[in-house]
């Protein structure tokens, strides 16, 4: 019986040993490819992997505070929704000829009087100048651009 009770003690602190070089290891493993998502340099990557695999539990936590906030492809989401919001304002509202904000359905240019659009003679509708046959009641226009 004294003989096996430090057995069972050398195999439980194995155990736990085993346990937690377990645990950290995952931990490096799982701060490797989570800070490979947020950012690509290299230098940054190796500083937190190597601050977790040092500290540990601790050092993650510190990680989960101070990592960068947003993924590289939120990062890149974002990117492209700001240039589409940036896009929409200004798509279609200055004027061809003098660059002053004009509103879609003109159908003349108020500063520098510039034809934009002409009017469809049958619906009414604004037609685009290089439009042929107005899109909306099919009346053929012919080629009157001015
Ligand atoms: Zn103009
Ligand atoms: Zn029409």
């Amino acid at each position: 019986m004294l003989t096996v009770a430090p057995r069972v003690v050398e195999i439980l602190v194995a155990f736990a040993l085993a346990y937690v070089a377990t645990l950290s290891l995952t931990l490096v493993i799982w701060t490797f490819r989570d800070i490979q998502t947020r950012t690509t340099d290299v230098f940054v990557q190796a500083v937190s992997t190597l601050f977790v695999a040092v500290f540990n539990l601790p050092g993650l936590i510190l990680y989960l505070i101070l990592r960068p906030h947003e993924t590289l492809t939120e990062q890149y989401e974002r990117s492209l929704e700001e240039e589409t919001l940036l896009q929409d304002l200004k798509q279609d509202l200055l004027c061809p000829s003098c660059n002053q904000v004009i509103q879609p359905d003109f159908q003349m240019c108020p500063h520098c009087r510039m034809r934009l659009k002409r009017q469809c003679v049958e619906c009414g509708r604004m037609l685009e100048l290089d439009w042929s046959t107005c899109p909306f009641c099919t009346t053929p226009i012919g080629a009157t651009v001015p």
